[in-house]
Order: C-alpha cells, then structure tokens, then sequence
C-alpha cells in the first residue's frame, strides 16, 4: 500500500499532521513581507534560509512578497499568516484598534517576536522636476503607494498632519514598491515615497536609472509627530549612499518589527526565533540593513504589542529577560 502513494499523496499525509511509520509531520510557515526590491523580502528570506537550515527542527519556511505591513498585519489575523514583517506604528495601531485598523478593532491576539531594522520614511524625487523639501509635493504627481503597503497608511497619516488630501497633488498613484523606481524614471510621476530600510534596491534602481535625489522630509508637523508617538522617531538616511545625494538626509522614521499571532504554536515562533539568535553574526551578515542589528534592542525597541510567549522563553533562556 505505501508503495502505491505518489509523491503529492505522502506530502498531504505530511501536512495533515498523522505521518506514516517514521515520516514526521513537517511544520510550515509562511513569512509576509513586502515588495521584492524592499528589505521586507530579504528580511523573510534570511530568517527562512536559517530556520530551513535547522534540520532537527523540521520546519519549510516560506516568505513570499507581500502588498506591505498592513497586508501582512490584515493576513495575520486571517490566520493566512504565521508571521510577518510589520511597521512599528502599524503594529501598534493594528493591537490597539487605532488609527487605520480602528474599523476591525484591536488585534488582540497581535504578538510582537523582535524589532528589525530603522526604516527611514523616504521620498525621492526626479531632480528635474523642481523638489527640494517635502512640501513641494503638493501640486505634483506622487506615488502614494499601494493600499496595503505602510508607507501608503504612514504618508496618508503625514498628510493629515499638513492637511492635505489626495486632491493636494496634481496626481496621486498607488503602484507598489517595487514599480515605483521605473515610474520615476518613465517620468510617469515626480516623486515616490518608500518607509524602508537602507541601502535597499528600490532607491539604488531610482537613482541610478534616471536623475533622482533624495528630499528631507523636516518642519514642525514632523519634529511632533515624532516627538508625540515612540513608535516614529527621528531619522537619517547616510549621505553617499545613492547617486546623486552626497549629504546626509534628515526624516522621520519607524522601525521594521518582526510579529506573529497568540494562535502560533510557541514551538513554531520558537524554533524561529532561535534560528536568528542562534545565527545572529550569519543574520547580520545577510543584508547591509542588518549589519548594526544588536540583540538588546531587538527585543525590546519599537515593540508595542506583547512578546510572543516562545519568542520570550528563549529570550528567558539566554538570559535577556
Ligand atoms: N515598510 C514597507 C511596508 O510596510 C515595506 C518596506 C520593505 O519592503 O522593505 O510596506
């Protein structure tokens, strides 16, 4: 009889949790992340190349592109998530039922895991077009970035702050992430904004396809909007960074948090989390953004919902907590 089973029918069996004679039940979890020219992505795709190395723990983890942290906080709470990454403001809003995730309520079971990388909230803009600040935006066309991304929900919470509505630009678009370099350069639009870790694919495509500097985004709506909500803090992108931006660009940022859900297995976010601390030096080594990631903040900056209970009985275990 077992002879008979095809391939497709023992995975079945695998993940229907049973396993046959000795074939163990394979755990999967699927990572949200974002665009594939944002840090998001690579975030999911090195913790899932550690947690896939680790044999013993027998997990397939995948980490498949995403609309952004508000998809990912949304898909969470579907449960068509194990984890996600997530925007430190989106991932308070989405715990306490605030701001955009005020309709749904409080994601109560909302779990924060650990903090990842800053992520500037960063806008660019065709050198030709004539921006120099944040608030030459008005009038021009903009990128606002696709419903479900966090730098749509963060730059609608800017414009609320200055007062201006989708009518303040001449054209608002909604691409993702991950087009919005190309639109810049097809000069189908004058600036895109991106709340993302540096340096990231994206902005390198931007600035060096077409003429594109990078634009502080300052001015007092922003000094209290950072100074009202830990989850922002002030930023600065490095300068010499891109092409054609030499100093150093003042913003306002959030960080990236790495979140789950109440209902994962503390087994499952344990394993995971183990697989980074356990690699940390390998982790940092994965991407640029991760280079300066220290454990001591990782467990404790910008996360506003509870630690996941497996997250917190390693952290216990090497003695952090
Ligand atoms: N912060 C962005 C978001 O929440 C994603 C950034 C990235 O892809 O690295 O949608």
């Amino acid at each position: 009889m077992k002879k008979l089973l095809t391939t497709a029918a023992v995975a079945a069996l695998m993940v229907g949790g049973g396993g046959i004679g000795s074939v163990q039940a394979k755990t999967f979890v699927k990572i949200g992340t974002g665009g594939q020219t944002g840090v998001y992505y690579q975030v999911g795709q090195a913790i899932c190349r550690l947690v896939n190395r680790d044999k013993k723990a027998d997990i397939n983890c995948t980490a498949p592109s995403t609309g952004g942290s508000v998809a990912n906080l949304n898909a969470l709470r579907a449960g068509e998530l194990s984890m996600g990454v997530a925007q430190s403001d989106w991932q308070y809003h989405a715990y306490n039922g605030t701001s955009k995730f005020k309709s749904k309520g409080a994601f109560k079971e909302l779990r924060a895991v650990f903090s990842v990388h800053p992520e500037p909230f960063t806008v660019v803009a065709r050198k030709d077009s004539g921006i120099k600040s944040f608030m030459d935006l008005k009038g021009k066309r903009v990128n606002i970035g696709n419903v479900g991304s966090g730098q749509r929900g963060t730059m609608e919470v800017v414009m609320g702050k200055l007062g201006w509505t989708m009518g303040s630009f001449k054209l608002a678009t909604e691409l993702k992430s991950s087009e919005q370099a190309k639109a810049l350069c097809d000069n189908k639009v004058d600036a895109i904004v991106f709340t993302v870790g540096h340096p990231n694919g994206s902005i390198k495509e931007a600035t060096t396809s077409c003429a594109a500097i990078l634009i502080p985004v300052t001015g007092a709506a922003i000094t209290k909007l950072a100074a009202d909500n830990d989850f922002y803090a002030p930023a600065t992108i490095p300068g010499g960074m891109y092409r054609g931006t030499a100093g150093d660009i003042k913003t306002f940022g959030v960080g990236a948090t790495f979140v789950s859900s109440s209902k994962v297995d503390d087994k499952i976010v344990y394993a995971v989390v183990k697989a980074v601390f356990g690699n940390i030096k390998r982790f940092r080594r994965m991407h640029p953004a991760f280079a300066k990631l220290e454990e001591k903040h990782m467990i404790t900056n910008m996360l506003s919902a509870p630690l996941h209970a497996g997250a917190l009985k390693y952290y216990k275990e090497r003695g952090w907590k």
